[in-house]
């Protein structure tokens, strides 16, 4: 019976697993093919909380997580422990995605194997090599050892191309994170926690924060936690609501600032159905998230991303996404325009859908199965179809 090609997915961060999850359960409905589920634990709670709501039980669980590891000792220990579950399960092909550690360890290590290389979300780029940091480096890694690129979007297909990979090789599927959004917002998941009950009951109207990236750890995130604060008192009939990263840096850097007012929600990283609920509620998003900027314009809503760079123009030129950096004044001007005209309001909260349409887990299937040479290359996304 199990004599299909073997899959092996790898991931590790809540934001992979969310991207993988419709993978994983697109290969286990494929007839020609079996997969294998490794996680690496690069996070560990927001982990779980994505395998559990997708139903997924991992095959394998490398349990990296370490308080406190260094980025040099999170990729040494993937390598490591994937290197033996490689050679006992002998896949036809490992499939990582995006720009993390995991990925592109998970990567190197298929690759010292001789295993083809699956990447996801493949193609994306800011142009520096700093920023976002280690992401953008981790992307460019990964595309050295890949033999399919799945681009999610023809930008991020002409960026391949750009660097020389043979287009044969590239295939456009649309990120897989809006099958993910897609799957969850239909479900209208209940808050385990009353006062987000209260607060989506309220009818009042919503920031929805979220922060985390590197490159803003220290004085940057300071300023978040600044202009947060004075929107909150500026605003008093605005509800901010924070879901607060684990990375106590973060905590640290932000939390202090919003101590005792009352118009200020901070909760723990909420499972991915309350947190996509909460977005479908927001009035404002303001980020430095990958994935909240791809899920959000899906919404309607207007993002405003405190980074100075994006590897996702596709949202911003179609104008619900805006880069506004990191300076507190900026942070609080960007918010206060939007809450108070109505025009500029309107001008960006227009549902778009430049990053998917719900099928890239499947065309990701499909150009596996012409990888393994078991089917015909998939339609991209994008294309008419006739
Ligand atoms: N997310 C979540 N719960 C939260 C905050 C975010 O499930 O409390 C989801 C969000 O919808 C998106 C993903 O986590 O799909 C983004 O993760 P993160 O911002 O940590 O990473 P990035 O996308 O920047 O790599």
């Amino acid at each position: 019976m199990d004599s299909n090609p073997r899959v092996m997915v790898v991931y590790g961060t809540r934001p992979e697993a969310i991207k993988v999850a419709p993978v994983i359960a697109a290969l286990r409905d494929a007839a020609n093919l079996d997969v294998i589920t490794v996680v690496t634990g690069q996070h560990r709670e927001m982990l779980d909380q994505v395998n559990e709501l997708f139903g997924i039980v991992p095959d394998h669980d490398l349990d990296i997580f370490e308080h406190g590891a260094t980025l040099s000792q999170t990729v040494a220990r993937v390598l490591e422990r994937l290197d033996p579950i490689l050679a006992a399960e002998q896949p036809a092909a490992v499939v990582v995605q995006g720009d993390t550690s995991t990925s592109t360890a998970a990567a190197l290590a298929a690759f010292h194997r001789h295993v083809p290389v699956v990447h996801l979300e493949a193609g994306l780029r800011s142009g520096n090599i700093h920023s976002p940091f280690p992401e953008e480096a981790n992307r460019k890694l990964t595309t050295q050892l890949a033999a399919l690129h799945l681009a999610p979007t023809p930008v991020s297909k002409a960026n391949l191309l750009t660097e020389t990979v043979a287009a044969q090789d590239v295939v456009v599927t649309g990120n897989t994170v809006i099958d993910a959004l897609l799957l969850a917002v239909g479900r209208d998941t209940p808050f385990t926690d009353p006062a987000l009950e209260a607060l989506a009951a309220s009818g009042r109207r919503i920031l929805l924060v979220t922060t985390h990236r590197r490159e803003n750890w220290g004085g940057a995130m300071e300023g978040v936690g600044r202009a947060l604060a004075r929107l909150a008192r500026t605003f008093p009939d605005l509800e901010i609501l924070l879901p607060a990263h684990r990375n106590p840096i973060v905590r640290e850097a932000v939390l202090p600032h919003l101590d005792g007012l009352p118009n200020v929600t901070v909760t723990e990283p909420l499972a991915y159905g309350e947190f996509t609920r909460v977005m479908s509620l927001a009035t404002v998003v303001l980020t430095d998230s990958g994935g909240v900027q791809e899920e959000a314009p899906s919404l309607g809503k207007p993002v405003l991303v405190m980074r100075e760079n994006t590897e996702r123009p596709e949202a911003v030129d179609a104008g619900t996404v805006r880069l506004i950096g990191t300076d507190e004044e900026r942070i609080v001007a960007s918010v206060t325009e939007l809450l108070t005209d109505p025009d500029a309001y309107a001008a960006m909260a227009r549902a778009t859908n430049p990053y998917g349409d719900g099928h890239a887990a499947a065309r990701t299937v499909g150009a596996i199965a012409c990888l393994l040479g078991l089917g015909e290359r998939p339609q991209e996304f994008g294309a008419v179809s006739r």
